[in-house]
């Protein structure tokens, strides 16, 4: 057995275990989190009832909106009949963890420690002088911060703490994952990452390349064995999110994000959220521009390449729109 701090992040490695696991698990918390009060119902009446709303309220499951609604229209419907609810709460936990289950099981996952992020994160807001007397929960503490410093601030420490105090090899399992096993053609050195070739991966992921903690998928059309401007340009920018640990931070900005759950706060850090990201993808792109070019391939046909990567996609959260993606290549070319 292993002893030392608690890690900052766990990891799922998408095999069957951890997939009944993450799904048991699901289900056992969507029946906390929407059953307490028809099963106080079905089992004792109206008093029943009160008992398991007031324990979901404790719980802090109940909250106002249309959760809750849910939740007592069950609980009423235990009340004239038992049966009908307990199915449908039987169902809806079922269909739970299965949807939560079979994500798991396409690739790792990797999960905040909330307490262990938290604690430090507080640590480092003080540190830096931000005044968090009389808050609390993590919530709190966000808004404290970014009354005084900005959402910017706010998400980049958050990242920063994850980058800092995660433990590569805490990681090392999530890499290894059974499942893509069968799915991966061939693991390829490049510098201190590991390049994993799947199967399928656009296919079934929708995506060319996707940078993990120490490593890159790529889909298996891609080689680091056969130089070619649009491979060179993918995995020289999924390098770069792995080099820049940008999912350690990632992790770090969706815990802080949820933390303050939808209240007003929230949208100015989605749009910082946004913005980092944004600067994270054109940093990459950069960096996968320079490793096109170390590679031997001319601007022209890397631009080309980009192009073609790109498509005719435009802005989202996460990426900046195919347009404004070359436009910053071609700006830095001059
Ligand atoms: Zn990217």
């Amino acid at each position: 057995m292993k002893i030392g701090p608690r890690p900052l992040i766990r990891v799922s490695d998408g095999g069957l275990r951890s997939s009944a696991k993450a799904g048991l698990e699901r289900a056992a918390e969507f029946v906390l989190e929407n059953g307490l009060p028809a099963l106080g119902a079905a089992s004792g009446g109206v008093a029943g009832l009160a008992v398991g709303t007031v324990g979901s309220a404790a719980l802090g499951h109940l909250k106002l909106d249309r959760m809750a609604a849910g939740q007592l229209l069950l609980g009423v419907t235990a009340l004239a009949s038992p049966t009908t609810a307990l199915v449908g709460l039987g169902l809806g936990a079922a269909l739970a963890g299965v949807l939560e289950g079979s994500a798991h099981w396409k690739r790792p996952t990797f999960q905040l420690d909330r307490q262990v992020f938290s604690q430090r994160y507080r640590q480092e807001l003080e540190k830096d002088g931000v005044d968090l007397s009389g808050t609390r929960s993590l919530a709190q503490a966000v808004v404290r911060a970014e009354a005084s410093r900005g959402a910017a601030y706010v998400l980049e420490r958050a990242g920063q703490v994850v980058q800092d105090g995660y433990r590569p090899e805490d990681m090392k399992p999530g890499l290894d994952f059974n499942l893509l096993g069968s799915r991966i053609v061939e693991r390829q050195p490049l510098g201190d990452l590991e390049v994993q070739r799947v199967t399928d991966l656009r296919k079934r992921e929708g995506t060319d390349g996707y940078a993990l903690f120490g490593a890159i998928l790529v889909d298996a059309q891609h080689d680091v064995k056969q130089p070619h401007p649009k491979s060179d340009f993918l995995i020289g920018h999924e390098a770069s999110h792995a080099r820049h640990h940008d999912c350690a931070a990632a992790l770090g900005e969706a815990a802080v994000l949820e933390a303050v759950g939808r209240s007003a706060p929230a949208s100015e850090l989605l749009l910082a959220q946004q913005e980092l990201s944004h600067q994270q993808e054109l940093r990459a792109d950069l960096d996968g521009f320079q490793f096109a070019r170390q590679r031997g391939h001319s601007p022209q046909d890397i631009l080309q390449a980009a192009t073609q990567l790109f498509g005719n996609s435009g802005s989202t959260h996460h990426h900046p729109s195919a347009k404004k993606r070359i436009e910053s290549l071609q700006a830095a070319l001059d």
